[in-house]
């Protein structure tokens, strides 16, 4: 298991393990629009945006801005979970 405590996105930080499943690691991470901790899987971190705080709206705007600084913006497009 890789230890991602401590890791940072611009969304999100990894506070610590949460469990770890089928194989598939956990961890409680931090998210930064709201303070609140919630759980993302290893593999969702870089991916994640935030808890689920932010709603639809709020987000179709900020990946809109987003996309207008950003070329080749598959990334973000596969990115919404
Ligand atoms: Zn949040």
């Amino acid at each position: 298991m890789k230890n991602r405590v401590g890791e940072e996105t611009e969304y999100l930080k990894v506070l610590r393990h949460a469990y770890t499943e089928d194989r598939r690691t956990y961890w409680v991470c931090e998210c930064k629009s709201c303070g609140e901790e919630f759980k993302v899987r290893g593999h969702d971190i870089k991916v994640r945006k935030t808890c689920g705080c932010i709603r639809a709206t709020d987000w179709a705007a900020m990946k809109a801005k987003k996309d207008s600084q950003v070329t080749g913006s598959s990334l973000l497009r596969s990115a919404w979970i």
